[in-house]
């Protein structure tokens, strides 16, 4: 359908994103192409150390999955999207397709390994979420393209993740956020993902933050480095939700608890964690 209506055409999925652009009528699609009747496109799955999500897979399902509480840091970010309402209708293909610069997903995913798995009429692929995304609600899709479904591996043993954002209430985007996914050897960090989320027009990895590091001990004084990395790496906007040197400092100090949660959880620990309400 999309191939024969041409770009005219919107795909709809949980509407969480489209039909508020089209309420303001900053989006005026001349036909909806509805994905809720196409069965079997929501699931979670896990297969050969990959987790496999349906594109129409709401984020509440994903928040009450214990397939995929096998990454926690997944169950962080969907526990942590919107309020219940959101969470319930929203889907994990639509945000990414969205690409919205504050969405919680590409965050939390960039510091996995994400594959998105994507289809027209005539053929398959498989793009790697930094590919995907390509700039500020632009990604790599065709006009005439699905994301199908998104492929996650799960991290080696020894590892831990943790998804923090501050927020001032819930069903709004965070004012920053950080997550940290890495794995332990022993008492030193053998790799590590730092993303941070609502402080770039995408998601920003944190490089060198991570190389800090990559083969050290989280030493007190390795995290006050990293802190200070990722307060540089920041390229935040001004705005309602604060300063743009607010939110700098702001994700310098959730890249502290978020860093500390994550060695917890490499080390075993079981942790709950929720997103800080101003
Ligand atoms: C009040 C409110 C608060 C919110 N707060 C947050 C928040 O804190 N964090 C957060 O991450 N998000 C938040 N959201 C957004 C929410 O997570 C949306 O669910 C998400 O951004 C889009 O998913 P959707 O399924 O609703 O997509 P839709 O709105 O249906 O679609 C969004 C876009 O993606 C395209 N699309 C959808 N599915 C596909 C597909 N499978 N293949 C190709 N293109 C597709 C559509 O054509 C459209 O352009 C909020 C939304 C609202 C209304």
């Amino acid at each position: 359908m999309l191939a024969q209506i041409g770009d005219g055409a919107k795909v709809l999925a949980g509407g969480q994103s489209l039909i508020p652009l089209m309420k303001l009528r900053f989006a005026n699609p001349s036909h909806l192409v509805d994905l809720n009747f196409v069965p079997g496109m929501s699931y979670v799955k896990g297969e050969n150390g990959t987790l496999h999500f349906g594109a129409l897979t709401r984020h509440a399902e994903i928040e009450g999955s214990e397939t995929a509480a096998r990454i926690p840091i997944l169950h962080d970010c969907a526990a942590g999207v919107a309020d219940v309402q959101v969470r319930n209708r929203g889907t994990i293909g639509g945000s990414l397709a969205e690409a919205d610069p504050s969405g919680d997903w590409a965050t939390v995913l960039m510091t996995l390994e994400t594959e998105v798995h994507c289809l027209n009429a005539k053929s398959e692929r498989t793009i790697a979420l930094a590919d995907f995304i390509k700039d500020a609600y632009t990604t790599a899709l065709a006009h005439d393209e699905l994301v199908r479904e998104v492929v996650v591996r799960v991290p080696p043993p020894g590892s831990g993740g943790a998804y923090l954002a501050l927020k001032r209430s819930a069903p709004v985007y965070p004012t920053a956020s950080v997550a940290v996914q890495l794995t332990m050897e022993r008492d030193a960090c053998k790799d590590v993902a730092i993303a941070l989320g609502c402080v770039g027009l995408t998601a920003i990895r944190a490089h060198d933050a991570e190389g800090v590091l990559r083969g050290q001990s989280v030493t007190g004084k390795k995290i006050a480095t990293v802190v200070e990395a990722v307060r540089t790496a920041c390229e935040p906007q001004s705005d309602m939700r604060g300063s743009a040197d607010y939110k700098r400092n702001l994700a310098g100090a959730l890249a502290r608890r978020a860093l500390e949660s994550a060695v917890r959880r490499a080390r075993g620990e079981r942790l709950e964690l929720g997103h800080i309400y101003a």
